[in-house]
């Protein structure tokens, strides 16, 4: 090209997303760090590819409605592309391309051979049907069918999806290729070829690191109280766990409201009164409080489980817990974590936090390549291996180069993606 050949710029298609700003920064401060090779950051800091697809079903009402659905893959550089299906009215280009590159870096800390991927549909499910959100499920699916597969991209559970949405997917890949292909995905029910704990895992590898950063801190589970924004999956199994350690989780707030009581929350009565269909906003045990500052009640633990962009500039200074456990993913944003790094808390940033999924999500995936199936004893056991493995080097890394764990964990991540692409070269 010579020197007068205009230069095209391609426009950078998720850069209309903060949460995709928020997650190129955090790359960007990384990438500073580690002193990442700049061919290499060049590679990363844009994901492998996206497809939008429009996705038409018929609602009950006989109308047809027309859904915008995405699946993005960070990198394929490890394996397979690996991450959840998020069905939410937020949901965008953008922020599905950012979930797809913590994927990426979640991935490389467990040490786990898969890239990053994430999908989502712009949706709200607590007003769809079952009908209607079977029919989205399964026409997405073969929308994004050309680069869905085993060995390519496998789908998991991530907000506003579950079990059945992960069934519907399995078996209309599996009709579409003609045989039962249960390892098109993860976090299915056990029947078929989910693994036993998947479900649970999120939340069990949240509580594993809080009870790490619990005794580092010298505090008894016993005095600890928590706080959870979030009573969905994550949420909901993360009380559970705390309760069966001796922690109270003094409030909880989800989509519709917030409960407090700072006596401690029956947690087992609460999942009982959400299982049965009855609001957390209605649950007799506790009184009602503002959704809006529940991430700063004082607290001993405080743990966003529900939307990314919940700690800003606006409320990092006001948080009153000794420990910030990051269920969901991307709850801060880089403007909080400035503020945060400048007080004591004890931050567990997402991409180690809530990595127990996509680590059990791994161990499914085995399971069902290979139809061996294991017990519920083993993946715990092997799933609190892992988590306490990864947060342990983690945590020696913060300590060794005195930087924040987030920098830590995206650190190690990233330098091992980058190291798997060193190593594979440039192709051609
Ligand atoms: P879920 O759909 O089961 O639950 C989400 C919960 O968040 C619900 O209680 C919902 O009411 C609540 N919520 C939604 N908007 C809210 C708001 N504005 N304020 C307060 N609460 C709100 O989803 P989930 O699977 O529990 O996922 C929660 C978070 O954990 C997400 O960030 C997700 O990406 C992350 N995560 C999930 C998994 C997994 O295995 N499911 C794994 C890793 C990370």
């Amino acid at each position: 090209m010579d020197a007068n050949t205009p230069q095209l710029v391609p426009r950078p298609v998720y850069d209309d997303s903060a949460t995709f700003r928020m997650a190129v920064k955090q790359l960007e401060t990384v990438a500073e760090i580690i002193q990442l090779d700049p061919n290499i950051f060049e590679r990363l800091k844009t994901p492998k590819r996206a497809l939008i697809v429009a996705v038409p079903i018929r609602m009950d009402d006989g109308r047809t409605h027309q859904f915008i659905g995405y699946r993005v893959q960070h990198s394929l550089t490890s394996g397979p592309s690996k991450g959840g299906l998020r069905y939410h009215p937020s949901v965008d280009l953008g922020e599905v391309a950012a979930l797809a590159m913590w994927m990426s870096w979640k991935c490389a800390i467990m040490n786990l051979p898969f890239g990053g991927a994430k999908g989502g549909i712009a949706c709200d499910p607590d007003k769809m049907s079952m009908g209607e959100k079977e029919r989205l499920t399964r026409r997405f699916t073969e929308e994004i069918f050309p680069i869905l597969g085993p060995r390519m991209d496998v789908p998991a559970p991530d907000l506003g999806t579950d079990e059945q949405t992960m069934a519907w997917i399995m078996d209309t890949y599996s009709m579409s290729v003609g045989y039962a292909c249960p390892e098109i995905v993860t976090g299915k029910p056990i029947e078929l070829g989910g693994c036993i704990g998947r479900k649970e895992a999120t939340g069990r590898g949240v509580v594993y690191c809080i009870m790490q950063a619990l005794h580092e801190l010298n505090i008894a589970p016993a005095n600890a109280t928590a706080v959870v924004q979030g009573f969905g999956n994550v949420g909901s199994v993360t009380c559970t766990e705390l309760a069966l350690r001796g922690v109270k989780t003094i409030a909880v707030s989800d989509r519709y409201g917030a409960i407090a009581n700072p006596a401690g929350i029956d947690i087992a009565a609460l999942n009982q009164h959400v299982n049965s269909g009855k609001m957390v906003k209605d649950f007799p045990g506790a009184s009602p409080t503002d959704p809006n500052e529940i991430l700063t009640l004082p607290c001993t633990i405080c743990v966003p489980a529900a939307l990314e962009r919940q700690i800003t500039a606006d409320n990092a200074g006001k948080l009153q817990c000794r420990i910030l456990a990051e269920a969901a993913n991307g709850p801060t944003t880089p403007e909080a974590d400035i503020i945060l790094n400048r007080s004591d808390i004890f931050i567990i940033p997402d991409v180690l936090c809530n990595a127990g999924g996509v680590t059990v999500s791994y161990f499914e995936w085995v399971q069902d390549m290979q139809q061996f199936f294991w017990d519920e004893a083993q993946v715990n056991q092997k799933l609190e291996q892992l988590m306490l493995k990864a947060f342990h080097q983690v945590r020696s890394l913060a300590k060794e180069k005195r930087i924040p764990m987030r920098m830590a964990a995206l650190s190690l991540g990233v330098q091992k993606v980058a190291l798997e692409k060193r190593r594979r070269g440039l192709y051609p």
